[in-house]
């Protein structure tokens, strides 16, 4: 099935790479700052940040289970 032509997650077989936005500190959108993958057995996640590059750091979840 083809996804939309976002990229193959590299670290598994799975799932795609999805953009991420954020909001910088003037409220403007700050488009594709992270990419995460859709397989949530793989979690594979690259964020740049000050133009520097982080991959695969640990998922900060909005709901913290338990
Ligand atoms: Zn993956």
């Amino acid at each position: 099935m083809d996804s939309n032509n976002f990229p193959d997650c590299m670290s598994c077989d799975d799932g795609v790479l999805v953009p991420l936005s954020d909001f910088g500190a003037q409220g403007a959108a700050v488009h594709y700052k992270a990419w995460v993958c859709t397989n949530p057995d793989c979690e594979f996640n690259l964020k740049i940040r000050n133009g520097e590059i982080h991959i695969n750091e640990p998922i900060i979840r909005g709901a913290r289970v338990r």
